[in-house]
């Protein structure tokens, strides 16, 4: 087993505090041609390639600025680690104990913004690739650190990596949970879009990718809308004069099925008291089904599990009734007839169908060399038998070929990305540099 020696998990630490002083957070006010995310995330993913550079790796910076890699070995064949440089935002920053952009050790906590997610877990991956530069491995592939500089927003980077480059063959992305994500499903958002309503008008907001838990009305025939939720038996808040809030569950809508969407509730509701032919698809055939099988049947795979269906706004007026729609389709299902199908159920309530936003799934089977060696590797270091997981989440290893997400949280460590504090504990830090080490050098060093 490869052993990560203090200096390097030393330089590690040192390079993680470099990287989280860089306020990397997207930034449309400095937005110029070659900083296209903002100035902040350009210096991080100069700094991080900076560090690759003193550490030994060949590196290049995409002129436009959306992408950078830093590269060791010949191989013919590229096994791309990929993590991203940009951070989501602080909040305000006196929530947090420490300034969120000078990181601090303490404790043996590692503090700041990015500690988790993701430049953590991008340190971790390169340190360990740079103890086994150190230990004299010649590597048979060439291994390319990707970093990416918009996956907190909408992805572009990649699209203009993956323009640009030739795919990788095989890779990881150290940006979610150990021990392995091998399936994501295909994330597919958009609207459904038909005529509005004299008599109603209704603004229920939310995100996309949540569970709505609260949905506020107050508008004509309240009374007869309270008696709709009540023979339906649903929560809700009655305010007075000021209306009524009906209240459910919020789940990530990956986990749909699991929450309570009161945007459905509410519109099963008003459907009873405004019939209309928009509201009769949700009230009277969509209903709260969160798998969509009401209207769609039974759709899930082995590989992934049951598609979800999340509905999150409506709004309602004079000219146009529109909702917007989360799906997270199964790895083998095909988008495309899917679509076709779902548009055509949604045709006789005059409502179609509007593309907003599609990530294709990702999917390597779990008998494959690369998840076979991983799991195996992460099982001999930690004794861990988790088997690996699927997800409806989504992380930059679908935009990769043949890649998986691959730690770097380990099971039990407390999650804070995108969270006030975000720290993360150095053992734990280390312990990922191992597992980093020993895979790579399974799967990219000849035996000698
Ligand atoms: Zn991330």
């Amino acid at each position: 087993m490869t052993t990560i020696i203090t200096e390097v998990q030393q330089a590690a630490v040192k390079a993680l505090k470099r990287l989280i002083n860089q306020p990397s957070v997207y930034d449309e006010a400095t937005i110029t041609a070659t900083t296209p995310f903002g100035k902040g995330i350009d210096a991080a993913l100069t700094e991080v390639l900076t560090i690759a550079s003193e550490n030994g790796f060949k590196t290049y910076k995409d002129p436009n600025g959306n992408y950078g890699y830093a590269e060791i070995g010949t191989g013919e064949q590229i096994f791309g680690i990929i993590g991203h440089v940009d951070v989501v935002a602080t909040g305000d920053p006196d929530d947090w104990d420490h300034d969120p952009f000078h990181a601090k050790v303490i404790n043996d906590h590692i503090y700041g913004r990015g500690a988790q997610d993701d430049k953590g877990p991008t340190m971790a991956a390169m340190f360990a690739v740079k103890s086994l530069m150190d230990q004299g491995y010649q590597f048979n592939k060439t291994i390319r650190f990707i970093f990416g500089t918009d996956e907190e927003s909408l992805w572009r980077d990649m699209k203009v990596y993956n323009a640009n480059e030739k795919p990788i063959d095989l890779g990881i992305a150290p940006d979610a949970e150990f021990p392995l994500i091998y399936a994501e499903k295909g994330l597919e958002q958009a609207y459904l879009v038909g005529p509005g309503q004299a008599d109603l008008s209704i603004d229920l907001q939310g995100a996309f990718n949540a569970v709505p838990a609260k949905a506020s009305y107050n508008g004509p025939k309240i009374a007869e809308v309270k008696q709709a939720l009540d023979q339906q038996g649903f929560d809700y808040q009655d305010l007075g004069t000021d209306g009524l809030t009906v209240i459910g569950k919020s789940v990530h809508a990956m986990n749909a099925p699991q929450g309570t969407n009161v945007v459905l509730r509410l519109a099963m509701a008003l459907d009873q008291v405004f019939p209309s032919q928009p509201l009769d698809f949700l009230g009277k055939h969509f209903k709260e089904d969160a798998t969509g099988a009401n209207i769609l049947g039974n759709i899930e795979d082995q590989q992934s599990g049951h598609l979800t269906v999340n509905i999150s706004s409506l709004k309602i007026d004079q000219n146009e009734t529109r909702m917007q729609l989360d799906m997270r389709i199964p790895v083998t299902i095909d988008r495309d007839e899917l679509i076709k199908k779902l548009a055509n159920k949604i045709a006789p309530y005059d409502l179609h169908y509007e593309p907003y936003d599609y990530l294709a799934p990702l999917y390597v089977p779990t008998d494959s060399h690369l998840v076979k060696t991983l799991m195996t590797v992460y099982q001999d270091i930690t004794g861990d038998q988790t088997p690996p997981q699927i997800s409806g989440g989504a992380t930059y290893a679908r935009t990769m070929h043949h890649c998986v997400a691959y730690g770097a949280m380990l099971p039990g460590t407390p999650d804070f990305m995108h969270q006030v504090n975000e720290n993360w504990a150095l053992e734990s830090m280390f312990k990922a540099m191992e597992i980093y080490a020993e895979a790579i050098k399974r799967l990219c060093v000849n035996d000698r």
